[in-house]
C-alpha cells in the first residue's frame, strides 16, 4: 500500500474526495511512492473559503507581530532542514546537497521577508496645500494563490507564500502534484510557528483545481511559475478576470565563453549549471557560445573530458553530480530531443541515452549528453529540453554571440566570461535577458533583489521577491487629508484642485 498523501486547508490536514490522484514516483527506483490527490472545484472553493474567513484577523494582526511567526519558521526549517532534504531528494530525484540548497534558498526569502513591517511602510507628504497633507498605505490584497512547478518544490512555494503572508494575505498554494510532500510539510511548520489556521492552504490538482483558482473571484491575484504555454494561458484567463498575475515560464540561457575566458574556469562553470539537478533548472546553461573556432574547439574538448567523468546516480547516494529525472515521460521527452539534435546534423559528443544504473534499473536516469555544431534553426537549439543535454553552438565573433542570446524567444538567465571589463560591460548593457551573470553561471539575484526573466520567460511586471514582491502582495491605497482651521469656509469649488 502506497502512502495517501492529503491537503492541507484551515490547519488540518484534509483527505481528498474527488475520487481523482494522481502517483508520485521515487525517481531513483521509478517506484509509486505515494498517491497525491486531485483537488475538485468544490474541494478549492473549501479552502478559498476558508482563507477568505482567515484574512481580516491576520491583516489586522501588527506587521511585527506577523514577521515573528516568520521567524519562529526559520527555527523550526532550520532544524528539520535535512529531513526535509531527504524528503525533497526522495520525490524529486536531486541529489541531497542540492535538495538543502533548494530548501536554502526558500529560506533566504524568508529572512527577507521578516523585514517586512519596512517593506510595508507607505509614504507621507505634509503640507502640500494649506493644511493638507498626502499619505499612501500599503493594504494586502485579501486572498493570493500560487501554482508552482515540480523542479523547486521548497524554494518556489517559499518565494511566493513569504511575502503573500508577511504582506497579511491568506495564500492558497497549488504546488506540483509531481512532488507535494515538502510543500505540505512547510505548510505545518508555518502553523506550528503561530499561523493562523487558514492563511496558508496546499490544494493539490490539476488543470481542474487551477481553473477555479483564476476564475474564482475572491482570489485576488495569482502567482505562477512552469512552462511558458502554462504561464501564458495562466496570465490572460488571471487578467481577463480581473486578477493581479506574474508567471514565470520556460528558459534556454546561453554562456558565452569570450576568447580569453579562463576555459577551465568556463568549462567548470558550464558542466555545473548544465548538468545539476539534470538539467531541470530555469537557470541551467542549456547553451555554451564560446566565440571563435579556436576557443570552440578548446572548450568542446574541455568539456567532453569533464562529461566522461561526471557520476549519475540515486539521489540520496553520496557522490554523485546529479540524479534521476522526474518521472519516466521526462526521460522519454529529453531522448526525442537527443534524436532530433542527430537528425537535424549537430555532432553529438556525449550520448546519454540508455544508461542503466546498476541495482536501480528501473530509474529514471539519463546520462550527460553534448551536442557540438549546434545551429540557430534546430529544435535543440529553440526549445527548452530541461533535462541533462549542453548545447554548443559557435559563434563567429562577440556581436553575433550578443545576437543569439538577445534574440533567442527566451529571456531568463544568461552569462559571460571573459577577462575584459568592456566587454562584460557592453554585454550586460545590451543583452535583451532578465538576469545576467558576469563569470557567473547562475545568476540567481538573492533574496533582497528580485527574480525575473524577460520576454517568454516572464508574463507580468513585477518579479518575485526583493521589493517586487511587497508591491505585488498589496494595493496602495492614497489618502488626501485636510484639517482646516476652524472658522475658514470656502464654499464649493467647481474646479479640479490644483498645485496652481
Ligand atoms: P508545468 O508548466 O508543467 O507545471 C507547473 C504548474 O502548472 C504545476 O503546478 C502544474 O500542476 C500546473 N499545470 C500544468 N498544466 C496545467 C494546465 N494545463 N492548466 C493549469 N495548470 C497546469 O511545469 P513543470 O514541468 O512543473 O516545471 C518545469 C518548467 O518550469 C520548465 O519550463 C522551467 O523552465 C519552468 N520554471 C521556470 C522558472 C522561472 O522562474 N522562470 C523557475 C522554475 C521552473
Amino acid at each position: 500500500m502506497v502512502r495517501d498523501i492529503t491537503h492541507f486547508i484551515g490547519g488540518s490536514p484534509i483527505p481528498g474526495t474527488s475520487g481523482r490522484w494522481g502517483e508520485v514516483f521515487e525517481p531513483s527506483t521509478g517506484a509509486v511512492q505515494a498517491r497525491v490527490p486531485l483537488a475538485s472545484g468544490d474541494e478549492v472553493r473549501a479552502a478559498i473559503a476558508n482563507a477568505e474567513a482567515a484574512q481580516p484577523e491576520w491583516a489586522a494582526t501588527n506587521p511585527q507581530k506577523r514577521a515573528r511567526v516568520l521567524m519562529r519558521f526559520l527555527e523550526l526549517i532550520r532544524d528539520e532542514t535535512d529531513d526535509l532534504a531527504a524528503l525533497l531528494s526522495r520525490e524529486h530525484g536531486k541529489t541531497l546537497d542540492d535538495a538543502k540548497g533548494d530548501i536554502q534558498r526558500g529560506v533566504e526569502v524568508i529572512e527577507f521577508c521578516v523585514g517586512a513591517p519596512h517593506l510595508l511602510k507607505g509614504e507621507y507628504s505634509t503640507g502640500v496645500g494649506t493644511g493638507i497633507d498626502v499619505y499612501s498605505l500599503r493594504q494586502p490584497l485579501g486572498v493570493v494563490a500560487g501554482i508552482t512547478p515540480f523542479n523547486f518544490p521548497a524554494m518556489i512555494p517559499l518565494w511566493q507564500m513569504g511575502p503573500a503572508i508577511a504582506a497579511g494575505n491568506a495564500f492558497i498554494l497549488k504546488p506540483s502534484e509531481r512532488d507535494p510532500s515538502v510543500p505540505v510539510r512547510i505548510a505545518e511548520l508555518f502553523l506550528e510557528a503561530g499561523l493562523p489556521a487558514g492563511i496558508l492552504n496546499v490544494v493539490h490538482g490539476d488543470k481542474e483545481a487551477v481553473d477555479v483558482l483564476l476564475t474564482d473571484e475572491r482570489v485576488r491575484a495569482i502567482g505562477f511559475v512552469g512552462s511558458t504555454p502554462i504561464a501564458e494561458y495562466i496570465y490572460t484567463t488571471a487578467n481577463a478576470h480581473g486578477k493581479r498575475a506574474q508567471c514565470f515560464g520556460g528558459a534556454k540561457n546561453h554562456l558565452v565563453v569570450m576568447p580569453d575566458a579562463d576555459l577551465d574556469q568556463a568549462a567548470d562553470a558550464l558542466i555545473g549549471a548544465g548538468y545539476g539537478s539534470a538539467g531541470e533548472r530555469c537557470m541551467a546553461i542549456s547553451v555554451a557560445v564560446p566565440v571563435g573556432e579556436e576557443t570552440a574547439d578548446a572548450l568542446a574538448a574541455k568539456l567532453a573530458e569533464r562529461v566522461a567523468a561526471l557520476k549519475v546516480g540515486p539521489s540520496l547516494e553520496p557522490g554523485m553530480d546529479y540524479g534521476p529525472l522526474v518521472n519516466r515521460a521526462a526521460v522519454e521527452r529529453v531522448n526525442d530531443y537527443i534524436q532530433q539534435g542527430v537528425d537535424a546534423g549537430a555532432e553529438l559528443l556525449a550520448d546519454g541515452r540508455g544508461i542503466s544504473v546498476s541495482g536501480h534499473e528501473e530509474g529514471f536516469y539519463l546520462g550527460p549528453t553534448l551536442f557540438d555544431r549546434v545551429t540557430t534553426d534546430m529544435s535543440i537549439y529553440r526549445e527548452e529540453i530541461f533535462g541533462p543535454v549542453l548545447v554548443i553552438a559557435r559563434a563567429a565573433d562577440y556581436e553575433e554571440a550578443l545576437r543569439m542570446a538577445s534574440e533567442h524567444e527566451f529571456g531568463n538567465g544568461v552569462g559571460i566570461f571573459t577577462r575584459d571589463g568592456d566587454a562584460a560591460r557592453d554585454f550586460v548593457a545590451r543583452v535583451n535577458v532578465g538576469m545576467v551573470g558576469v563569470n557567473v553561471p547562475i545568476p540567481v539575484p538573492i533574496a533582497y533583489f528580485t527574480f525575473g526573466g524577460w520576454k517568454r520567460s516572464g508574463f507580468g511586471d513585477l518579479n518575485q521577491h526583493g521589493a517586487d514582491a511587497f508591491r505585488f502582495y498589496t494595493k496602495t491605497k492614497t489618502v488626501t487629508s485636510r484639517w482646516p482651521a476652524a472658522g475658514v469656509r470656502e464654499g464649493a469649488s467647481f474646479v479640479i484642485p490644483t498645485m496652481h
